[in-house]
């Protein structure tokens, strides 16, 4: 006899673990599916983020830019030390330390909101006439159990797209969780896709001294971010020596044994038509992720799947089947944990009979590299493609005290605002912790800011977020610190 549920949830990433807690705290019995397992074996919630994605990246940036720092930082503070070295295990083992306790985290979160949990792997099948959906679990153990969910969260993520001609080996070639995972610094690593999993991860290797080669089809570098912080970028990554060679077409990539271990040769052509080729130990394929929709629908369902293998929705996450919902990655959208959390948010409060709503405007992007860039809203390409008259104020982090203090001195903030009406249309950052100061374009953006209030919020002095106070006077031609 299959349990009744108020909401069944596929997946346990950052879309479904949010929906589920937050449907179990409107007092729904909510029950949450996921088919994952840890490094260990045992099952681990979190999804992609926590497992194999946001976290880990980070717990690994971090590591290598503390070690970078060591390098070629801290000598300008007067810190000697004797031989710089980095014990690569330890550092993964590290990260793999923090992905255990965020994976028992969410488990700990379930218990708490009272979700019941199921290990295995969800499908959703018609429920032959009767209110309500079926999910049948396949259980890890092989048991088998069926779920009834007058509403039913399909939260399934996405995967790694893999090329025909570049199979992963978890070895030679590797997406993002073997190389999250290398047990010592490849001598050369190639990346496929200018991305952001391939400059985040293609930063770590580099750091830790890997020769490394990005290979992007795309001509253009960062073409969604603004023009002028893809150009500093760049400028940046290529001053750290990360070799990024825009419109290479890579068609071929053999693995090859060398003594004990394997290495890769990569042909692609370059930028003016040219075969080329490079030969090294790992190479990482970062050309996208896929929805992770294979079996998850039995037949007759009547969700239907677009041609990228996305769950199609509305704007409120509705399948158009009765009682079916998708949210997170496995939908339209950008592919990002936190556009995750709010769709996941929102579905549980409309089935409680509550509004809710994502403003996929206000979705600030991140890239964790050094110098980190961020961003909300729109770019000036596309305010001109859209014909919106709009006036920018920039403000450069080498005229701001705490990031010269800190030694960060390079990058600036870039404020868009409307021509006519001041209000903010866009934040661009490049430069130190803009993960974290991109927020003040998102809050001003939510509240329908404009350039003037965000001048006139008084924000503390030294500190990073002097960069787009600044840059919101120059807006208006009045920044203190610069001339205008
Ligand atoms: C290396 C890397 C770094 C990243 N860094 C960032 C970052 O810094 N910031 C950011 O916002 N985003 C980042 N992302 C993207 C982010 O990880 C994803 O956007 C996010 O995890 C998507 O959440 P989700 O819940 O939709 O899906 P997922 O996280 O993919 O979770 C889906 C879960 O559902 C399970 N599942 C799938 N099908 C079934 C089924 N039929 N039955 C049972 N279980 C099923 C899967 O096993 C998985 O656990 C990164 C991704 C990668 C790969």
């Amino acid at each position: 006899m299959a349990e009744q549920f108020d909401v069944v949830v596929i997946g346990a990433g950052p879309a479904g673990y949010h929906a589920a807690i937050r449907a179990a705290q409107l007092g729904l019995k909510t029950a949450c599916i996921d088919a994952a397992l840890g490094k260990d074996g045992k099952p681990a919630l979190g999804g992609t983020c926590l497992r194999v994605g946001c976290i880990p990246s980070k717990a690994l940036l971090d590591s290598s830019h503390q070690y970078e720092n060591m390098l070629h930082k801290f000598e300008q503070h007067g810190i000697g030390f004797k031989d710089a070295s980095i014990d690569v295990a330890k550092m993964v083992a590290r990260k793999d330390g923090i992905v255990k306790q965020f994976t028992g985290g969410i488990a700990q979160l379930f218990k708490a909101n009272k979700v019941t949990a199921y290990y295995g792997f969800g499908t959703l099948h018609v429920n032959a006439g009767q209110p309500g959906n079926v999910v049948k679990v396949k259980q890890h153990d092989g048991t088998e159990v069926e779920l009834k969910g007058t509403n039913v969260i399909i939260a399934a993520g996405s995967d790694s797209i893999e090329l025909p001609f570049a199979k992963f080996d978890g070895e030679a070639i590797v997406d993002n969780v073997g190389a999250l995972d290398f047990t010592e610094t490849p001598k050369r690593l190639a990346v496929i896709g200018a991305g952001v999993i391939g400059l985040e991860l293609g930063s770590v290797w580099k750091r830790l001294g890997a020769e490394v080669t990005i290979l992007e089809a795309m001509p253009e570098f960062l073409a969604a971010a603004d023009a002028e912080v893809a150009k500093l970028a760049a400028r940046e990554f290529k001053k750290q020596g990360l070799d990024i060679r825009l419109g290479a077409k890579v068609s071929k990539a053999e693995v090859k044994a060398k003594g004990k271990k394997k290495e890769v040769a990569v042909t692609y052509t370059d930028d003016k038509g040219a075969e080329q080729s490079l030969v090294v130990d790992k190479l990482l394929v970062a050309v996208g992720r896929r929805a992770a929709t294979k079996g998850l629908l039995a037949e007759g369902t009547g969700v239907q799947l677009n041609e990228r293998g996305q769950v199609v929705v509305d704007e409120h996450c509705h399948t158009g089947v009765d009682g079916v919902w998708a949210v997170g990655d496995c939908v339209r959208g950008p592919m990002l944990a936190h556009k995750g959390f709010e769709e996941g948010i929102a579905v549980a409060e409309l089935i409680a009979g509550l509004p809710g709503h994502v403003n996929f405007d206000t979705i600030p992007w991140v890239i964790y590299t050094g110098p980190e860039i961020a961003w909300v809203g729109k770019t000036e390409q596309q305010l001109k493609a859209e014909g919106v008259p709009y006036k920018t104020g920039t403000f450069p982090f080498a005229a701001v005290g705490r990031a010269v203090a800190m030694a960060e001195p390079v990058g600036f903030a870039k404020v868009i605002a409307h021509a006519e009406t001041d209000r903010v249309l866009g934040l661009h950052l490049v430069g130190p912790n803009v993960s974290e100061l991109v927020h003040e374009g998102v809050l001003t953006m939510e509240f329908s800011g404009s350039a003037d209030d965000l001048a006139r919020i008084c924000h503390a002095h030294p500190s990073l977020s002097e960069a787009i106070h600044d840059a919101a006077m120059a807006v208006d031609k009045r920044a203190i610190h610069k001339a205008n």
